[in-house]
């Protein structure tokens, strides 16, 4: 395992033998195809690493999230790549069609760039979209 796999590792505050590991990247496609016998290895021989003490023992057991593979999520939350753009996220937020009548509005939080990849911006991304319909309605009503 490379060092970028393992992104963020932490102790839980509620139970202080639960290791808690934060997969980001392309590492999690990775992460997510290997067993857990073998993710186990992978990890106790990079806290190894870290540590120096060899004798650190193997994890009892392994809770993986898989949504990356899970058609309904297809990963976490956006972040952005080397590749993105800031203004991705305003352009994801483009309602259809972009001229006329909107009929396609596009709330979530991959669409606020001053809140992407959190709970917040869906929700205030949620009200924008909200407060877009309403004009809309009324601009069409008060157009007749
Ligand atoms: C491990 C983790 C920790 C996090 N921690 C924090 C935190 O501490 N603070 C914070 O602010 N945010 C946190 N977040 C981020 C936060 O959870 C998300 O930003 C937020 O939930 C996004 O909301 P959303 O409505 O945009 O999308 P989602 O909550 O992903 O909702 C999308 C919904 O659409 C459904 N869906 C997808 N495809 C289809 C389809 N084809 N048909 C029907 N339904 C479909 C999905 O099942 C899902 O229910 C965390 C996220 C993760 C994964």
């Amino acid at each position: 395992m490379s060092s970028s796999h393992l992104s963020k590792e932490r102790r839980s505050e509620v139970s202080p033998n639960v290791l808690l590991a934060f997969i980001a990247g392309n590492s999690v496609e990775y992460i997510e195809a290997v067993n857990d016998a073998e993710l186990g290895i992978l990890l106790t021989n990079r806290l190894r690493e870290y540590t120096g003490d060899q004798t650190l023992p193997k994890p009892d057991r392994i809770l993986k999230s898989t949504w990356l593979t899970d058609k309904f999520f297809r990963g976490a939350y956006s972040s952005l790549g080397l590749l993105s753009r800031f203004d991705d996220f305003t352009v994801l937020s483009e309602p259809l069609p972009s001229t006329s009548i909107h009929r396609l509005l596009f709330a979530g939080e991959a669409t606020t760039p001053a809140g992407y990849g959190t709970m917040h911006g869906a929700r205030e991304s949620g009200i924008r979209e909200e407060n877009r319909l309403i004009w809309q309605m009324y601009n069409e009503v008060s157009s007749n």
